[in-house]
């Protein structure tokens, strides 16, 4: 069965649950848990197929008491399935209002639709976790290998204009898998001048 909704709290009410919409991504990293392992606490994170309907979110999600949180994550780039992803926030939304939603994103999606999506989730995503990885295009480049040309200032666009819209951004970085790279004295300048908070998390070979 597909693991869609799942937490990494061993708690009989976790206080947030994360979503796993897609495999697919437009990176990819070298850091990324997807190469290292293939559950997350011990939920198989690879998903049997992607022909996933609202419907099938809903149902694992009312398998959990409702959480205070709820997290887009998973293996893959969750924006991937943008209406998936806004239709399954709506319904959180209408239904438990005061759920804080997060969407954890490797900021292409304006790259990968091809259009500004962020005002179309005004009101239904509250934060953005961005991965910015990199002070300059070659720090981004050995450490997320995008798929997509000019990755680095598309990353860096998303997190402006996601700033300018009103969301709550951080832009995050991982550090402590090749030596010195990001530079996150550079890093963290260039997320303030971006209107972003900041984050830095040293690489953990389990991930959690
Ligand atoms: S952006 Fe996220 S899912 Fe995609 S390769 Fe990087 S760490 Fe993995």
């Amino acid at each position: 069965m597909n693991t869609l909704v799942y937490s990494i709290d061993k708690s009989e009410n976790p206080e947030t649950l994360y979503v796993n919409l897609t495999n697919a991504c437009t990176n990819n990293c070298v850091f990324c848990l997807r190469t290292q392992k293939d559950d997350i606490c011990g939920k198989e994170m690879w998903l049997e197929h992607e022909n996933i309907a609202l419907e099938d979110i809903i149902e694992q999600f009312k398998q959990f008491s409702t959480p205070k949180t709820v997290c887009f994550c998973g293996y893959g780039e969750p924006m991937i399935r943008f209406e998936l992803l806004k239709a399954f926030a709506k319904y959180l939304k209408d239904n438990n209002p005061n759920i804080f939603i997060r969407v954890n994103t490797n900021g292409h999606a304006n790259a990968i639709h091809k259009r500004n999506v962020l005002p179309e989730l005004k009101g239904l995503v509250d934060e953005f976790s961005v991965s910015l990885n990199g002070a300059d295009e070659e720090e981004y480049n050995s450490l997320s290998k995008p798929r997509i040309s000019n990755a680095y200032d598309e990353v860096k666009n998303f997190i402006k204009e996601a700033v300018n819209e009103g969301f709550s951004v951080t832009a995050t970085i991982v550090t402590g898998f090749i030596n010195g790279i990001p530079n996150k004295e550079k890093c963290k300048e260039i997320a303030a001048e971006l209107g972003a908070k900041f984050r830095a998390r040293e690489f953990i070979p389990n991930g959690y």
